[in-house]
This record gives C-alpha cells, structure tokens and sequence, in this order.
C-alpha cells in the first residue's frame, strides 16, 4: 500500500532528514513510527499524506506517485487517507458534531446523509452524548477522539496520526491507541507516530525507528503486557 524507495528529504541547503530511505507497508499493517524529537517523524507522514515531496526518490501510496500527482488526482488521495497532524486543529467556534460533518459536506454529502455517518463516528470513537460541546470544552483525549472522527468519516482506507497521545497520561494515551486499533481491526492500514517508547513498548505491532535520516524496521515486537 505504502512503499518508500530510495527516499532522500533535505529542507533548504541543510542536511538530509531523511537519506536514502526504503520500506513498505502493507495493506490492514498497523505500524508505530519511533525516534526521538526532530528525528523526521513528521516529515515521513506528511510525505505519506503528500503535503511534502521527497527531494530524490520515490513515495507510492496506493501504486501511484505521491510526488507526482497532477493536481487533480490530489483530492482522492486526500479522501483516501484520513490524516491527523500535529498542525491540524479543530474548529473551536464550532460543535464537536460540525467537526465532524464538515469533511462529509465538503465531499458533496448531502446534509442528511453526512449527519448519519458523522454520528456513526462519532459513536465509533466513544464521544456519544458530547456533540454540541465546542473542542475546548472537551478533555485532551476527548479532543484526539473528536480528531480521529474527522478523519475517519469520510472512510479511508489508511489513517495516519503524528504524535495522538501527546500530552494525554499513559491510561489515556492507551485508551486512543485502542481507538486506532479498533479501525484497524475493520481493515483501515494505521500509522502512528510517537517518541514514546513506553507506549510502544506496550503493543505487539511493527515499529518503524527514524533516527539520523535512517529509518529502521524493527520488526515486530514482543508486548510487555500479557494478553496482547
Ligand atoms: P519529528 O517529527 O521526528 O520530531 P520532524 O520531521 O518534525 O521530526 O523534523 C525533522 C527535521 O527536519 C528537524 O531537524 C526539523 O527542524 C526539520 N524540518 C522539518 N520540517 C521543516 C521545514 N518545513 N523546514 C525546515 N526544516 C524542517
Ligand atoms: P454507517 O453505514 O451508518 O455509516 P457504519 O457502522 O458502517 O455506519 O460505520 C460507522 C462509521 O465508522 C463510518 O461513518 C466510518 O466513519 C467508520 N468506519 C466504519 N468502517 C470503516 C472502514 N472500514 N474504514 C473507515 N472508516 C470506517
């Protein structure tokens, strides 16, 4: 689904974030994406999500060419990845359920029909009974749930999440991980990235380590936790 070959990211005339990077993920993976701070975590995702192209190499998601998309097959890849970045926020003026529609709405939903699926979401992410409360109003983990819903409600087929368990303690960090899992369960490909070594360390999945402009594939890991 996903496959990186030979991939270089240089910003500006520095040194490469990433060089000369390799890997693929396959279809219904769930993979975390380690390293520490400024390592290039970010900078891989969005390469994914094709907010950035690669400065030599090639991104293929889904068999085409993220790079080199023509601009008018960019909304499709957007549609058929539900991103959740660090920089994207949600709109505070607005109900936690018109975060949720607007993406349906801007796809051409009609009203009734985003308001179905937005509440079947909605639900699928555990904020049943909090719709008209604004994001500020909400719990940090409350605000990742909200975060997930808009990204998923339109049905991708690959999530992709930069740091979701971000200031959020450790039991609920593990609670948004479960969330993410559930889609995945469904056949929704999920990428995680975190520096938190500890919450990883949790989970019998593969792990991606970025790390001097190399990315790692750790394999799977052994859970610390029994009945994983
Ligand atoms: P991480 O997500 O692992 O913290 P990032 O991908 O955000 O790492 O950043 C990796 C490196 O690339 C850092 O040194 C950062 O300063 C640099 N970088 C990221 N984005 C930009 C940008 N838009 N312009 C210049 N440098 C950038
Ligand atoms: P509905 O058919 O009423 O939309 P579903 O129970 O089929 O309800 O799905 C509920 C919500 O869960 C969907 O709106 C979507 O956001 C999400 N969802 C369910 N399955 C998937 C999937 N395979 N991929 C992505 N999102 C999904």
């Amino acid at each position: 689904m996903i496959e990186f070959q030979h991939v270089h990211k240089t910003y500006g005339r520095g040194i490469d974030t990433l060089a000369d990077v390799s890997f693929g993920i396959a279809q219904g993976e769930f993979v975390f994406v380690s390293g520490p701070s400024g390592a290039g975590k970010s900078t891989l995702l969005k390469l994914i999500a094709g907010l950035d192209v690669p400065s030599r190499g090639t991104v293929l998601v889904n068999g085409k060419n993220v790079g080199r998309l023509p601009g008018r097959y960019r909304p499709y890849l957007r549609r058929a990845i539900g991103t959740i970045l660090q920089d994207v926020h949600l709109l505070n003026d607005r109900s936690a359920y018109e975060n949720v529609m607007l993406p349906l709405i801007v796809t051409g939903h009609s009203r009734s029909a985003a308001a179905t699926r937005a509440r079947a979401a909605i639900e699928r992410v555990g904020l049943s009974g909090k719709e008209a409360l604004r994001p500020e109003e909400l719990s940090g983990g409350d605000q990742q749930r909200l975060a997930i819903a808009r990204a998923i409600v339109n049905r991708p087929g690959l999530l992709i999440a930069d740091e979701p368990t971000a200031n959020l303690d450790r039991d609920s960090a593990r609670r948004i991980v479960e969330v993410f899992r559930a889609f995945n369960r469904v056949g929704v490909t999920t990428i995680l990235a975190t520096h938190d070594e500890s919450l990883i360390a949790d989970y019998a999945t593969r792990v991606l380590f970025v790390n001097a402009g190399k990315v790692t594939d750790g394999g799977k890991r052994t859970p610390r936790l029994a009945g994983e």
